[in-house]
């Protein structure tokens, strides 16, 4: 018999594929080739039961779903006194590309803003930017359960077109955030971006977050549980831009989206989903994608305040 999960699944995709509305992101040239009509959902519970719906294995950029795992690794690698002196973890409430600093010190305000994320992949160990990209590489590779690979054309898409991204990095040096060379954590960051999941193994990494940092179906830890704890707090106020606080009014899930159309959302304890859809909202998130998450956080009352 069908489970009643999976039943549910394919009911909601079935409705949610006529929804209309949103654009496949154009500021990265390569991203316009998404097709609109992708659409796939995978929910991966901590026991690592996989049920998966539409294009759930179509490939796609991670973009900046990148943000909390590459974070997470910085945590990890160097430590909160290290890490909290040079990313903070207030909401910004301004858009993912955003110049969001500290007035004084220059710390950008969060992780999951595009500053704060180039900060973070600046600061993962290793004693050059070729072994930070190993130990980015490494860590994903962990979360997801298996070796990443890059999308190459959007990795040189966004390096060749990434002029935002290139004067948030050096406005990072001028205070000091970045202790390097600037472009090289910066294309770090362009790589971690590029690097290419499906749904499944979104759902793979927001149920390992879900499961206290241990993959689900490998039982590798990617994360030490106090890391995983504030990875989701970052992710439940910051994780949607200027929309986290209404996400979290109206979803109540630690989220994060990517401009490649990818969505997860983290129940902890119980189950990690990942949803890909490339039309974007004008606050850069999966139009479908924010509406699976509030559809399933209303049908089965999973909002993490509700506790009755
Ligand atoms: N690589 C993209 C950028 O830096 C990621 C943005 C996103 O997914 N919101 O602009």
């Amino acid at each position: 018999m069908k489970s009643p999960i999976q039943s549910y699944l394919e009911t909601l995709h079935r409705q949610l594929a006529a929804l209309r509305g949103g654009e496949v992101a154009s500021y990265i040239p390569e991203l316009t080739k998404a097709n609109p009509d992708w659409f796939g959902i995978c929910l991966v519970t901590v026991d690592g039961v996989a049920y998966s719906v539409g294009d759930a294995a179509q490939p796609f950029t991670i973009q900046s779903i990148s943000k909390p795992f590459v974070y997470a690794t910085a945590l990890a690698d160097r430590g909160l006194a290290y890490v909290s002196q040079r990313v903070g973890v207030e909401p910004s409430g301004d858009a993912f590309n955003s110049i969001s600093l500290h007035p004084k010190s220059g710390a950008p305000l969060n992780p999951m803003i595009n500053a704060g994320a180039i900060a973070s992949a600046s600061m993962v160990a290793g004693q050059d930017a070729t072994r930070q990209w190993a130990r980015i590489a490494e860590s994903l590779g962990v979360f997801m359960g298996h070796d990443v690979a890059l999308d190459d054309a959007v990795y040189r898409s966004e390096s060749e077109t990434g002029f935002r991204n290139r004067a948030i990095a050096w406005m990072l040096k001028n205070f000091g955030i970045i202790a390097d060379e600037p472009m090289a954590a910066l294309e770090n960051y362009f790589r971690q971006c590029s690097v290419l999941v499906d749904c499944r193994d979104l759902a793979f990494m927001a149920a390992t977050l879900a499961n206290g940092g241990i993959h689900p179906a490998t039982g590798q830890r990617a994360l030490p549980p106090e890391d995983v704890e504030r990875v989701l707090s970052v992710m439940a106020t910051c994780g949607m831009y200027d929309y986290a606080g209404s996400w979290l009014y109206e979803v109540g899930m630690p989220a994060k989206s990517g401009v490649g159309g990818g969505i997860i959302a983290v129940l902890p304890g119980r189950f990690g989903i990942g949803v890909f859809s490339p039309p974007l909202d004008e606050k850069g998130n999966s139009v479908r994608g924010i509406e699976v998450c509030k559809r399933l956080s209303h049908d089965f009352g999973l909002h993490v305040f509700n506790k009755t």
